[in-house]
């Protein structure tokens, strides 16, 4: 293998973007993830053009894979509340429209919560709301995450998934970003059987729909839908489930983003451990 891994981390924004950037090269990353606004509130910044455009360059020459944003933890396409649903549409066509400035990239979006209103429900206002929002010819692919299936989160299989892929007028704008966190919190046995959940991810979803990783140990058992994040090889998936996906002809080109409990140092100490299982010289 003469490509290396896209692998990298979420980073903090609040040093400008260019900053994020650096970062990301002094961990060895060549991808990462951000909060395009504070990922607890609705504000966002205005972007600044040349800090953005100076982030371009720094990927450029570092040969950086597409970038994973993070769409903000309080959109809910399908809350129960119509002004809830309306913030998330407005935040997720803001955003989407800030990200042209990073043209090529994902974004990627926590598909929603149903509180009380059911899957069916759930799923029709996803739909409703990506079809609200996204814009024929836009830069960025969203990214739906598999979710863990906390409280009411829609997207915990992939029959959930499949279904709002199937679901909106604009499925070519969207891909799958799988979190093995997730998956396996969702009762997908990905430590255990990598093959057959990608079989039947490949089934019900088609493959060529994923595009990105986030990697993540878990605190939890299969099944248990706590989404509680752990260290690699910590936690219940252990260290040989992500040796075999950065092994994987299929997984090991897409973008792999950790969201695991750990400082900077910590990141980069799991990128040159994932660079090593992948066998990269001089990781
Ligand atoms: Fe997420
Ligand atoms: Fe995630
Ligand atoms: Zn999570």
């Amino acid at each position: 293998m003469s490509e290396r891994l896209a692998v990298g981390c979420h980073l903090s924004t609040s040093g400008g973007y260019e900053r994020m950037g650096r970062t990301a090269v002094d961990l060895d990353a060549t991808t990462l993830a951000f909060f395009t606004r504070n990922p607890r509130g609705g504000g966002a910044k205005v972007l600044d053009g040349q800090d953005v455009a100076r982030l371009r360059d720094v990927l450029a020459a570092h040969g950086f894979g597409r970038l994973v944003a993070h769409a903000p933890y309080t959109m809910n396409l399908c809350s129960g509340n119509p002004e809830t649903v309306a913030f998330a549409r407005r935040t997720l066509a803001d955003d989407l429209e800030r990200m042209e400035a990073l043209p090529g990239n994902y974004y990627n979006l926590h598909p929603g919560s149903h509180v009380g209103q059911g899957v069916d429900r759930g799923i029709g206002l996803i739909c409703e709301g990506l079809d609200a929002t996204l814009e024929p010819g836009q830069a960025t692919m969203v990214l739906l995450e598999t979710m863990a299936g906390k409280g009411s989160e829609v997207g915990r299989s992939f029959e959930e998934l499949a279904r709002i892929l199937d679901g909106t007028r604009h499925d070519e704008l969207l891909g799958v970003c799988l979190d093995t966190c997730h998956v396996s919190d969702a009762g997908y046995d990905v430590a255990g059987d990598l093959e057959g959940v990608l079989g039947e991810f490949d089934r019900l979803i088609g493959l060529e729909r994923l595009r990105a990783l986030h990697l993540n140990d878990s605190k939890s058992p299969c099944g248990s839908r706590r989404d509680r994040h752990e260290r690699l090889g910590a936690g219940h998936l252990g260290i040989g489930c992500f040796a075999a996906i950065v092994a994987h002809p299929l997984l090991s080109t897409l973008p792999m983003v950790l969201e695991t409990p750990n400082d900077l140092a910590g990141y980069a100490a799991e990128i040159a451990l994932l660079r090593s299982l992948a066998g990269e010289r001089g990781a």
